[in-house]
């Protein structure tokens, strides 16, 4: 993609309200635009980042035997009314047809649709377990949307669901999505600061589980253990009498966090309202039994900046970066152009900065863009047959024969 063509632009402007790092960086950088508190257009650049954080978690969640499917965010407030959300929840976006005078709700999350939906379809034991998940955009009438991306009244989530026939096979399927969830951390770049955390279980369990990131623009506090690498979130740290639930250890490390996924053992809570039961082997009608795991996608791409920025902007994890190269041309259009070619037909994905602006401009630019790895061709270098190569988060730089370059970019992106 050549810079003077890219769709958004690059930008010192920005209000007073984008205090935290993703809200500016962001922002400055070209990958989204606020259209209002809460609300945001993901531009190519931020739109590349958010599918690719979007495509691991799928990857991983067809690999747990999800299957994914696509509910609608426009929903019946019949169904709310059932399960009595339509008092209780705050957060919902609730509206009345002007034609119909029907009321309606926005999707903030699907237990409502998903519930009598998966009644019409399984409900002998055979059928157990079973899940299914979707990637979707989701509505909240949230009180305070803040922190950029972090906290959106509208925004993308994965929501993953899981059905069993007895509390033993929930047990069991709950422990396998922690590992599902602590590798999908891992390859997002945020296993180190992601603590799988001790929550309250509301009605149904004993604990719930969050997965929270520390940063400073987190919303939560959580007590971490150091010796288990987990955490319990604050709410329920005098229930726990101040110790770690695993090793009874007090010397708890106090943290900000933000919470980018949960996992939620809800039983029969969504089913029964819906009268879902199932057939045991038996003969006999018993109820049907929930598991629900909640990724923020777009929560977890603003909490990666959050990690990863320095000064001069931000710096993509290579898996999630919007691309491999950020290839700047100094007075050099026409041999750089031809770099950009190559590296492409090699199957790289570059960001060619063609722009008849400053030398310092664009340096700047890619910094604040932070694309893994920059690559400057200017006379000086391309007389030499070479071009310079650095990363984003070191200052030394290398001058690479340009028939070796694509072999030393492999290494430094992991490629093949
Ligand atoms: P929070 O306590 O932050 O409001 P929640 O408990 O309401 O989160 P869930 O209903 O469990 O969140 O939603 C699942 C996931 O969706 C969360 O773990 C989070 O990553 C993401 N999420 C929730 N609300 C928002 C929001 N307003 N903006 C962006 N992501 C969100
Ligand atoms: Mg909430």
């Amino acid at each position: 993609m050549k810079l003077s063509k890219l769709f958004g632009k690059t930008t010192k402007e920005i209000s007073d309200e984008a205090e935290s790092a993703n809200h500016r960086l962001l922002i400055q950088g070209g990958f989204v635009d606020q259209l209002m508190a809460g609300v945001y257009t993901y531009l190519p650049l931020g739109y590349r980042v958010l599918k690719k954080v979007e495509n691991i978690v799928r990857e991983e969640m067809v690999l747990a035997g999800g299957q994914e499917i696509l509910m609608p965010a426009l929903q019946p407030a019949e169904n709310w009314k059932q399960t009595g959300r339509w008092e209780m929840m705050d957060d919902l976006f609730r509206f009345t047809s002007y034609y119909t005078k029907k009321e309606f709700a926005l999707g903030p999350t699907h237990e409502e649709v998903l519930s009598p939906l998966a009644k019409k379809f399984n409900s002998s034991y055979k059928d157990f377990p079973y899940a299914v998940f979707q990637i979707q955009t989701k509505f909240r009438d949230e009180k305070r949307a803040k922190s950029g991306i972090l906290r959106g009244r509208e925004f993308l989530m994965k929501d993953y669901y899981s059905f069993h026939s007895d509390e033993e096979d929930l047990d069991k399927y709950y422990e396998k999505m922690e590992k599902v969830y602590d590798k999908v951390f891992d390859r997002l770049g945020i296993g180190k600061e992601t603590y799988y955390t001790y929550a309250s279980g509301g009605t149904f369990a004993k604990y719930s589980h969050e997965y929270q990131t520390v940063t400073s623009a987190g919303e939560d506090m959580i007590y971490i253990c150091d010796k288990c690498k987990i955490a319990i979130n604050k709410e329920i740290i005098t229930d726990l009498k101040n110790a770690c639930p695993k090793c009874g250890n007090k010397d708890l490390r106090e943290e900000t966090a933000i919470e980018v996924g949960n996992i939620f053992k809800i039983k029969d809570k969504f089913t029964k309202p819906f009268d879902y039961r199932f057939i045991s082997k038996d003969g006999k009608e018993k109820p049907v039994l929930m598991g629900c795991y909640g990724l923020g996608i777009s929560r977890l791409m603003g909490a990666i900046v959050e990690i990863y920025n320095d000064d001069r902007g931000i710096l993509w994890p290579k898996e999630v970066a919007p691309y491999d190269i950020h290839l700047i041309s100094l007075n050099s259009d026409e041999e750089a152009e031809k770099v950009y070619k190559g590296l492409q037909e090699e199957g790289f994905d570059v960001l060619y900065d063609d722009r008849d602006i400053s030398a310092g401009e664009k340096f700047s630019n890619a910094d604040l863009i932070g694309i893994p790895i920059r690559l400057v061709a200017s006379k000086k270098t391309l007389a030499e047959k070479s071009v310079e190569v650095k990363e984003r988060g070191k200052e030394k730089t290398d001058i690479v024969k340009i028939d070796r370059v694509s072999k030393e970019l492999c290494d430094l992106l992991d490629k093949k």
